[in-house]
């Protein structure tokens, strides 16, 4: 594969949005894996505070309100995730547990010690793995939870163009072990972490994508930036598909010490 490499932030951003948000998920994940990762994390009160950072249109966050209690605030950068995730949460009759902000996880509208439960699903890489873990940890009660998802090497070494790509469009991936270290530094106990099963980019995020790349060209009557949006993320399946025994995405669970 030797096309030029783009980042998707590169591209219009209401272009963006519109191409990710005709899909139920805007990244890796499932209802399972959300689940599993839950199970982590210890019974919540009625009372809890819980935070879904970068929840886009609400794919996780109707699985995290159907499986605990208390009042969960989704924040995305972008208002129409945001309408989209209200939407959802009508529709599933959560809208009592779900509140949903436009906000950047930048500046995030919480008091310190406010939150039992942080979760964020391939999203903390906008603000960077490490700078979010410890930016994010005044807000958690002491002994209180997060639970982010994260693109990691999945082995110690990797062929090169792999190693480009990634560096060029993430350049915080690393090994597993890394990233528990980091953690662990960031003043967290690990409490658990695995890798998301190949289904969740497969058939959960890459299937419904290209399933809707017709209806996303004909609506930008095939113009070049949406057919180079379409072809970088085409490129990115390719890459997958092809370098998948080496990358992927993991769950990191971990708790804020006393
Ligand atoms: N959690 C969702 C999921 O797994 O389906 C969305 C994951 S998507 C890969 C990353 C999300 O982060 C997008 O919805 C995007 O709009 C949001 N995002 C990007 N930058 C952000 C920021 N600075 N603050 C808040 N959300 C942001």
């Amino acid at each position: 594969m030797e096309q030029e490499l783009q980042l998707v932030a590169d591209f219009d951003f209401d272009m963006i949005v519109d191409f990710f948000s005709r899909l139920n998920r805007q990244g890796p994940g499932s209802q399972q894996v959300t689940r599993q990762a839950l199970s982590f994390i210890g019974e919540l009160s009625d009372n809890a505070k819980i935070a879904d950072i970068g929840c886009g249109s609400g794919g996780q966050t109707i699985t995290l309100a159907e499986n605990t209690k208390g009042q969960i605030t989704a924040i995305d950068l972008f208002p129409k995730m945001i309408t989209l995730l209200k939407e959802r949460a009508i529709h599933h009759g959560l809208s009592d547990r779900i509140s949903g902000i436009a906000v950047s996880m930048e500046n995030l509208p919480f008091e310190p010690g406010e939150l039992d439960l942080i979760w964020a699903e391939g999203s903390i890489y906008n603000i960077g793995f490490e700078r979010g873990l410890r930016e994010w940890k005044q807000f958690l009660k002491p002994g209180g939870m997060i639970a982010v998802s994260e693109v990691s090497w999945l082995t110690n070494t990797r062929p090169d163009e792999i190693e480009q790509f990634w560096n060029f469009n993430y350049a915080e991936i690393d090994t597993i072990s890394n990233k528990i270290k980091k953690m662990e530094e960031a003043g967290y106990t690990p409490v658990a972490h695995f890798i998301l099963p190949e289904y969740c980019w497969l058939d959960c995020f890459y299937k419904p994508m290209q399933e809707n790349i017709p209806l996303f060209l004909e609506k930008y009557k095939n113009s070049k930036p949406a057919q180079q949006l379409v072809q970088r993320e085409l490129d990115e399946i390719d890459y997958y598909r092809k370098y998948k025994s080496y990358y992927g995405y993991v769950f990191y669970i971990g708790m804020k010490n006393e």
